[in-house]
């Protein structure tokens, strides 16, 4: 189905459930392809046709976090637009998010962990003037020094 081992790999390094290798692969394939910032559904982009062949809530659950993990190992972040009710995971919005790696080390402290915070819009105008979708913003593990990046489409 794909010729791209190197994915695969990634794909089978991740699963432990073997059986879900290749439903996992076929739908990063597809997220990958996806223009940044692109919304989909899993159901969607796989044409899920729940009358022709069902998969259950729990498996839905699975493959989505197989997938999430996947796609981040890929640098790409899955983001959560809407979680509709009664909770099916094909049938969750999600964004095509590009994740920004914060620099090696901290320029402070020279500490190389850093963890990723949300800042509330009010606060990231009056500082910097922007709209907070466009600034991330990692915390040093170590010495609490916070680096901010802006995303480059702008
Ligand atoms: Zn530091």
């Amino acid at each position: 189905m794909t010729n791209n081992t190197e994915l695969k790999k990634i794909v089978e390094n991740t699963c432990e459930e073997k059986e879900l290798v290749d439903t996992v692969l076929v739908i990063v394939e597809k997220i990958v392809a996806l223009p940044k910032k692109k919304k989909f559904t899993i159901a969607k982009l796989i044409d899920y046709d729940p009358q022709k062949d069902i998969v259950d809530p729990l498996k839905q659950g699975t493959i989505k976090a197989l997938v999430s993990k996947v796609c981040k190992k890929l640098g790409i972040q899955l983001t959560t637009i809407d979680k509709s009710f009664g909770g099916l995971a094909y049938n969750v919005t999600h964004r095509k998010d590009i994740l920004k790696k914060p620099v090696r080390k901290c320029t402070a402290c020279g500490y190389d962990k850093f963890f990723e915070i949300k800042i509330v819009d009010e606060e990231i105008k009056t500082a910097l003037g922007v709209s907070p979708k466009k600034v991330k913003s990692y915390v040093c593990e170590k010495c609490g020094h916070i680096e901010f990046y802006m995303e480059k489409e702008m």
